[in-house]
């Protein structure tokens, strides 16, 4: 396994993770002794006026530094720049870093994380075509790493590897076959790192392997998707082709008649890419509402008896609870049920509506459990058959995990 770490080496090996997004680039570095996180940070409004760098090593004072940063080359000289300062910095030169995590969002048929060399380049390279949003910008993070850092390898960490492993009637759409051949249609899923983070997790809290559980993961956040799990695969997930369908979002707007896209361009006369601009950023909860697409703004607001807020809450909290029934039926029952991410960790109230009245799927949650926010605990109610659990999601520590386990597959570590 190339595991030929000298005793005490070990303490030795940070992994760095980065999640390269259009105009962003946050990063963490963890110690993977004790799995713990050093410091982390983002570099925002990249190429933008205003540009600046937030950095945060753990038990010190953040420091905040507004600078230009032109590409994502400097945004990630930026960040090592912080790592290896000799006040702020948490390690003294670059080489403490082992490897490279990225968290790239879109893995086609990649089904886990994989060593990056000039083929794996190449087909994140030809699914910028499927997400031109999220590949592009980590393509230009790798690449800048390689300058930056030559000697460091590097491994790719998809959203969708985890949800590869849904079987074909799930993950087929029903239009001609020969479509979805050419244009590789088909469900891929997102959040997966995140959903299998907290699945597994969940199965260490029951003190059962998950492979002998059903489980299904809410990840409730600014984007939501929800995931079946059966024998510690994901079965099936609410996000598509893209990250457009599924639970009503914050401003995407999740299932709906695909009829009425074309109905809309017609009848406004849109471009294709105002109507994605309207589906992505425009709909979803804050469209509904015409106030806001954080949910804290719609609970305030449905305080004051706003109607609209009302309603978009109802309605998310409706696509939850379909969706759960739906899953139950595919999983043929059901163990334990995770809510994650920034709604599904911090709002009890969320948690209370979507689980309200489901005691007879064996879903109940305790009242005075459930009064927690960002924290992980068991919120089932006692009796209750199925055990649900508030767990907060941690994508990067699972990134630094799988870098680690794939950098020492290669007897590279
Ligand atoms: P995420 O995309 O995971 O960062 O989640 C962002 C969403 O979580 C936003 O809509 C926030 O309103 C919501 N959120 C964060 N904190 C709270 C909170 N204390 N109460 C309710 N919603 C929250």
């Amino acid at each position: 396994m190339g595991l030929d770490l000298k005793e005490g080496e070990r303490v030795k090996v940070k992994i760095l993770v980065l999640n390269c997004g259009s105009s962003s680039v946050k990063y963490q570095l963890f110690d993977m002794a004790e799995e713990k996180s050093l410091a982390k940070g983002l570099v925002e409004r990249i190429g933008l006026p205003g540009s600046r760098l937030t950095h945060r090593p753990v038990g010190k004072e953040k420091i905040v530094k507004e600078v230009p940063v032109p590409d994502h080359g400097a945004a990630i000289k930026l960040s090592l720049e912080a790592l290896t300062h000799p006040q702020h910095g948490v390690i003294k030169e670059y080489s403490e870093i082992r490897g490279i995590g990225h968290r790239v969002v879109h893995g086609g048929s990649f089904s886990a994380s994989v060593l990056i060399d000039s083929q794996t380049k190449d087909l994140i390279a030809e699914l910028e075509a499927l997400a031109p949003l999220h590949n592009g910008p980590a393509l230009r993070g790798i690449t800048a790493c390689e300058v930056i850092l030559p000697h460091t390898p590097q491994v790719a960490c998809f959203d969708t590897a985890f949800h590869q492993t849904m079987p074909d009637y799930v993950y087929t759409y029903a239009l001609p076959y020969e479509l979805t051949q050419k244009y590789q249609i088909r469900r891929y899923g997102f959040h997966g790192t995140s959903h299998k983070y907290v699945a597994q997790r969940a199965a260490e809290l029951v003190g059962r392997p998950w492979g002998d559980l059903k489980i299904i993961t809410c990840h409730l956040g600014n984007g939501s998707s929800i995931t079946a799990i059966k024998n510690g695969k994901s079965y099936d997930t609410s996000m598509g082709f893209t990250p457009l369908p599924g639970l009503v979002m914050g401003t995407r707007c999740g299932d709906i008649d695909p009829a009425i896209v074309t109905f809309l361009m017609e009848k406004e006369g849109w471009t294709t890419k105002e109507v994605e601009e309207v589906l992505n950023r425009r709909s979803g909860v804050l469209g509904v509402s015409g106030l806001s697409s954080d949910f804290r703004d719609i609970e305030e607001a449905m305080e004051v008896q706003n109607e609209r807020a009302r309603l978009a809450w109802d309605m998310f909290v409706y696509s939850v609870r379909k969706y759960i029934g739906a899953y139950i039926v595919a999983l043929g029952g059901l163990d334990v049920l995770v809510f994650t991410a920034g709604l599904g960790e911090n709002s009890p109230r969320v948690r209370l509506d979507i689980c309200q009245g489901l005691d007879f799927l064996g879903i109940q949650i305790d009242q005075d459990k459930n009064n927690v926010r960002g924290e992980e605990r068991e919120i089932t109610a006692p009796g209750a058959q199925v055990r649900t659990f508030v767990i907060p999601t941690n994508e990067e520590l699972m990134i630094a995990k799988d870098t680690q386990a794939v950098l020492q597959e290669k007897g590279l570590m």
